[in-house]
């Protein structure tokens, strides 16, 4: 029988745990790039801390990778903006391998990078491959959501809340999310700040392209999250005092030409010993309709989507195409080349 072969593109955090799920879906790993003098050399195996050899070595060449091991597809886990993620789509698609990336500004990039996005579809086009963007946003963020919506007659208003713990993510992620300023730095930060769009905002694009809906206006708002008593940072290898920033929320909002709102409310913080990931999403109109994940498991939930999309981005036609044109999300209990169409 055929079997998928793919490269881990990044073996960070994500793609360690995607690995072990992959090779647990019977699919081969034929290659693995890194960058860091302490993965490149190793065994996939022992990065991704499998307590296992995988007889394939982390690399840092990722045009040999995609060049010589004739992989159907390549699972990026490396950068969140299309400013970099761009030249590691082109890539791929430049040596004909289809990929899946966890960068959040590709889950639907055509409004925030178009002349990239567009650049990228016609390189996909050209050499036969796909290249999507997915993730934890998949299901929770875009399909679940435009499944809800299918199930009203008239929506005036689609409000999302989510909330997700930094300290999960590298030391990077939390940089980012301000974790440690004082609240004098986190001001002066987002009145300068040249912004890459927010996770939310490719959100409410998948949205809206999902439904149809005409943007109208589009609104930002970011507060920063205060400690209410000392928290420590493990990531940053930090405490960071009362009074002082642990992350911060993001709200978009887009009204419509139709009349329809949507809003969408995202908090990346540090997480007092009690609080979990929450995913609830609120459809106001005829019905009403609400939905709620208390305690959402969002690392393994990312990893999970991305895996269980293999063979929907082998299958689908070239290009650049998006989540909310790939068919429902599936639970794959067999091997996944099993899924294959072709
Ligand atoms: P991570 O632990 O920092 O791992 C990133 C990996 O990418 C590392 O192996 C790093 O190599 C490698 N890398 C970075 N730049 C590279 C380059 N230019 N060439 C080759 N390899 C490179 O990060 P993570 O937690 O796995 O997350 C990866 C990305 O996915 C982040 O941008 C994160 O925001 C995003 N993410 C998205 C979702 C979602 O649901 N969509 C969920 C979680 C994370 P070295 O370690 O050798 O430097």
């Amino acid at each position: 029988m055929r079997r998928i072969r793919a490269v881990m593109y990044g073996v960070g955090a994500m793609n360690a745990i995607t690995t072990r799920m992959l090779l647990e879906k019977g699919v081969d790993i034929v290659g693995a790039v890194a960058r860091s003098s302490e993965k490149v050399g190793r065994d996939l195996g022992e990065v991704a801390g499998l307590g296992i050899t995988t007889g394939v070595l982390v690399e840092d060449d990722p045009d040999r990778v995609l060049g010589e091991r004739s992989a159907d597809i390549a699972l990026i886990a490396v950068s969140s903006y299309m400013t970099d993620q761009y030249e590691h789509l082109r890539r791929c698609a430049m040596h004909g391998v289809n990929a899946i990336t966890l960068s959040e500004e590709s889950l639907y990039p055509w409004r925030t990078s178009p002349a990239m996005t567009a650049e990228l579809d016609h390189l996909a086009k050209q050499n036969g491959v796909t290249l999507t963007g997915s993730g934890f946003q998949d299901t929770f963020w875009v399909n679940l959501v435009g499944l809800l919506m299918g199930t009203a007659h008239r929506i005036d208003s689609v409000a999302g809340r989510a909330t997700w713990n930094v300290d999960e993510f590298g030391p990077e992620l939390s940089r980012d999310q301000r974790v440690g300023n004082t609240e004098q730095e986190f001001d002066q930060w987002l009145r300068d700040a040249d912004r890459p769009p927010t996770f939310g905002l490719n959100v409410l694009h998948a949205l809206l392209a999902d439904t149809g809906l005409t943007a109208a206006q589009f609104t930002l708002t970011t507060k920063p999250v205060i400690a209410s008593k000392s928290m420590r940072s493990n990531s940053l290898n930090l405490d960071v005092p009362a009074g002082d920033v642990i992350g911060f929320t993001d709200v978009d909002e887009v009204t419509t030409r139709e009349g329809t709102s949507l809003r969408f409310e995202m908090r990346g913080s540090l997480y007092d010993v009690d609080e979990a990931d929450v995913n609830e999403w609120r459809i106001d109109g005829e019905p009403d309709v609400h939905v709620i994940n208390p305690a959402v498991p969002t690392q393994l939930a990312t990893c999970s989507q991305m895996v269980n999309r293999v063979p929907d981005v082998i299958n689908a036609p070239p290009g650049f195409v998006t989540v909310e044109q790939l068919p429902r999300l599936r639970y794959r209990p067999h091997p996944l080349a099993q899924y294959l169409t072709a």
